[in-house]
Parts: structure tokens; sequence; C-alpha cells
């Protein structure tokens, strides 16, 4: 087995000051994948002054974009050159199916790709001019990097998380200090390997693995960082905003959801049916924009819900690495006490569940769940309002447009929202009038690149990706220059 008890600090890899280490289990058989490096706040502490150091003294946040791109690119073409190597650890970490984390592996080259050429757009679109009201004076804005950016992320996507913090700042010339989630730490060690192989200047990527309290709090906290990205709950992403007040730390946050998705009832009932098991079911329904919360029009209900409980039937669940397996297990306990405790919450507040919330026969070992489905859902339910974050989809039904918008915006997430319906006109003014960063028509869940990424209210603040990624890790400056010859005039006349 190889290993992981070393932290990558100021390109070196290094044992913990500690010298601690924790388990990564896989899922699918509860055994221990590997020993991880258990780094605290002093290993942070470290990592935060090596980023610094590169940043204040190093040359990367000097270089152009296009000097920065050729690192760039590198790291993208030893992420696909290990393309299945890395989505196999990521099955064995996560417990996702093979093809889903080989769809994330390239996704998150496709990502460092991506971010490359805007660094090297970033090259002629640095400098833009202002024109001032007032002629005597000429102005122009000047994009640069933010500093040292802290960057925590969850475990439902490990490496493509990573790489949706760690590639914009590095094309803007942030250096970084990437704290990975306890649950799934491999990959972005193996980021840290691929990084330092495409000869990224020792301390602009630090990799710090650690327990959240020990390694994640002690990032938030740090004085030496300028801008802190996460992905992760409401109730973490609440401290580390406290923690990030302190000493005003330039924030995003991408947090949960409880998005709904709206299905009128000219819908092809196929496509509905598709469109919501993959809204719920994909990743295990551990993906914060699932679409969750399913409003159905009446006409369609009953025939709907037939179909999703036969197709839900349907689905092969198993370890991730199984041909044909769609539902691999839940990340860990923890997470599979939590599901079935809301499947049974659910139950207690007078939905009926028509299929699933159970382990399926012959998984004895692993996290594995039958996919569930509730009806008739009560609107103050719990079920109905909090986010589950496992394939768990609550079902109601619906008479109108206006009632399925003012249910739709009912909630205090804003993070994603799907409507489906043949007619466009309506589907669009639907769309215009859910309140989410994300909406969907005709389709739940494809995630592009160049689109910004992130929720109203509760889901979070700030976007990610596209241009808007890029952004997060750019201060913009107005340089002002009085060219008049003529004295100013305060008191010289
Ligand atoms: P979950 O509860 O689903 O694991 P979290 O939001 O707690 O989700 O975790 C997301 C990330 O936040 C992980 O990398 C985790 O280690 C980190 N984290 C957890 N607690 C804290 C904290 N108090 N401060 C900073 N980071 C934390």
């Amino acid at each position: 087995m190889k290993s992981y008890e070393h932290l990558y600090i100021d390109g070196q890899w290094v044992k913990p000051a500690l010298g601690g280490t924790f388990p990564t289990l896989d899922p699918s058989n509860e055994a221990v994948l590997a020993q991880v490096a258990a780094g605290t706040a002093a290993d942070i502490d470290l990592a935060v002054k090596a980023a610094r150091k590169a940043f204040d003294e190093g040359p990367w946040p000097q270089t152009s974009g296009a000097q920065r791109a050729v690192v760039l690119r590198r790291i993208a073409s030893g992420i696909r050159e290990r393309l299945d190597t890395l989505a196999t650890l990521e099955v064995h970490d996560n417990g996702k199916p093979f093809p889903e984390a080989q769809w994330d592996i390239g996704d998150t080259a496709g990502c460092f790709d991506f971010y490359a050429e805007l660094a090297e757009q970033l090259d002629t679109r640095q400098e833009q001019n202002v024109q001032l009201a007032d002629e005597r004076f000429t102005c122009v804005t000047r994009k640069e990097p933010m500093g040292v950016a802290g960057a925590i992320i969850p475990w439902n996507f490990p490496m493509l998380m990573a790489a949706w913090k760690v590639a914009p700042a590095l094309a803007a010339g942030c250096c970084m200090v990437l704290k990975p989630s306890e649950l799934t730490p491999l990959t972005a060690l193996e980021l840290a390997h691929i990084a330092h192989e495409a000869c990224l200047p020792a301390g602009v990527l630090n990799v710090v693995t650690g327990l959240g309290p020990d390694a994640g709090a002690p990032l938030s906290e740090h004085p030496g960082i300028d801008k802190l990205a996460f992905t992760g709950s409401v109730p973490t992403g609440a401290k580390i905003m406290q923690a990030a007040a302190r000493d005003i730390k330039n924030i995003s946050l991408e947090l949960g959801g409880k998005s709904p998705f709206i299905i009128f009832d000219d819908s092809d009932l196929e496509a509905a049916v598709e469109w919501i098991m993959f809204g719920i079911f994909w990743n295990q329904g551990e993906v914060c924009s699932a679409t969750s919360r399913v409003l159905v029009q009446r006409g369609l209900y009953e025939p709907l819900l037939k179909r999703l409980v036969e197709e839900a039937g349907k689905l092969s669940i198993g370890p991730g690495m199984q041909d044909g397996v769609l539902l691999g297990p839940l990340v860990n306990s923890t997470q599979y006490q939590k599901i079935l405790q809301a499947v049974a919450r659910g139950q207690e507040e007078g939905a009926t569940l028509l299929y699933g919330g159970t382990r399926p026969l012959g998984c004895e070992a692993g996290y594995f769940l039958t996919p569930a489905i509730f009806a008739d859902v009560p609107v103050d339910s719990w079920i109905w309002n909090e986010e589950i974050f496992g394939p768990v989809v609550c079902v109601r039904p619906f008479d109108d447009e206006a009632e399925a918008l003012r249910s739709a915006n009912d909630s205090r997430f804003g993070l994603a929202a799907a409507v489906m319906s043949r007619d466009l006109e309506r589907a669009e003014r639907v769309a215009r009038r859910l309140r989410a960063g994300i909406v969907w028509v005709n389709c739940s869940q494809p995630t592009f690149t160049e689109a910004p990424w992130g929720g109203y209210k509760q889901s979070g603040i700030g976007r990610e990706l596209g241009e808007w990624g890029l952004n997060n890790y750019l201060e913009t400056k107005q340089i002002t220059r009085y060219d008049s010859d003529q004295p100013w005039g305060w008191y010289i006349k």
C-alpha cells in the first residue's frame, strides 16, 4: 500500500509535527484503505508561512498568465495520464461507481486546462481603462492575485472539488493551502505529487490532511490567509464565516441545498423519470445540488410515482468497482446512520415510503442503501425542508404554476432548481422566477466548467467556475494619475 503519511509543505513531503495518522476507510467493505498524515495547527502554520513566502517573495504571482498556463496544462496532463488510477483511488476512498469517478477525474483535468486558458487571457485583460468624468485624470483598473488562499473541501467529489479551487487560484497567481476532507484525503495528496512533477514552484500549493477541527479550523483562523474558499455543510460554513470575520478574510462558501424539481404534466413521462432519478440518486445522492424535492403536477403524479418505483428497483447497487453498478455505498458510517434516521423520521412525519431506504439483500458489509422514494411528503416536515445528502427523494403533487413556484421557493436554501415542461415558454418563465443560483430546464445536474456555480440564500456566498471562479482569487485595483499641470487648488490658487 502506498504511504499517505506525509504532508506536502513548501515543495517537500514532511511528517506532521505531532507525528499522528488517521485511517481512511473503503466504504464498500469498511476496511482501512490507508493511514493518512494527521496535520494540526503547527502544520497549518508551516504551510501558510510557506505559501506566504512563495507569494511575497517567490516568482509565482509575478509570472505572466501564459507562464502559469504552462504549469496548469502540465498538471492537467499529469491527471489525464493517471486517470484510471486516480478514479480507482476515488472509488475506494469515496464509494462512487467507477464510471462516475472516471468522469470526475476527466473533469478535474479539464478544469486545469480551462483555467490555463483564462490565465493566458488575463495577460491581455489584466488592465482596463476607466473613463473618468474629470478629464484631468487617467484611470486604469488592474486585476491582481488576492494573496494566500485557504481551501477546505468536502468528500463527495474529492479531486474535482480540489480542482474547482486550486486551478483558478493558481491561474490568478495566488498561493494556496488545501485541506481535503478527512473522509477522502487521498487524491488531494496525489494532486500534490502531480503539481510537484509539473514544476509548480515550492510553497505555491501546500496540502495538509487532517481532521476538520484540528486542521480545518486553524486554517480558517490563520491570520496569514487572505482568502478562504469552502465547500461543505451550512453549520461548518457558519463556523468558517465566523473565523474569517475576525480579520475580514475574503470568503466564498458553497453550502448545502434542498433543490426543487418542478415537473409539469405535459412532460415526457420517461424523460421525467430518468432526470428525477439522476437528479437525486447519482453519486448516491451525496450531491449538494441534488434535486431532492420533486413537485409533480397532479395529472402526472400517480403514473410518475409508479414508474419511479419500478425504475428505482432496477438500480444496481454494489461496490463502485463492480461492473454496471449505479449506486455505490454511502461515504461512512456516520452518513449511513444519518440517512437511515432521516428515512425513519420521514415515516414518523406521515410521508409515504414507497420504496427503499433499507440495506439491500446480500450487502452485509459496507454502507449500502436502497434508493428511497417518499410520496405525499408534508410541507412542514423535516424531510421536505432539510438536506438529507443521500439517495432519498421527496415527492409532492401540485395543481398550478403559482403553487409550484411558491412551494419551490419556500426554502432557506437556494443552490439549484429544475423545471420540466414541453411548453418552453412556461419552463423559461418559471426558471426566471426560481430563487436559485443554478436552474436546469428539462434536465437536472449537468455541470459545466464554463458556467457559474453557487447559491442564493443559505446555500452560500459567491460563485465558482467560469470567469467567476477566477475572480474569486483576484483583487481589483484602480491606478489613478493626475495629468494636469495646473495646481490642484486646495490652497494654491
Ligand atoms: P460533513 O459534515 O458532511 O463531513 P463538513 O462541512 O463538516 O461536512 O466538512 C467539509 C470540510 O470541512 C471537511 O474538509 C472538514 O474537515 C472541514 N471542517 C469540518 N469542521 C471544520 C471546522 N470547524 N473548521 C474548518 N473546517 C472544518
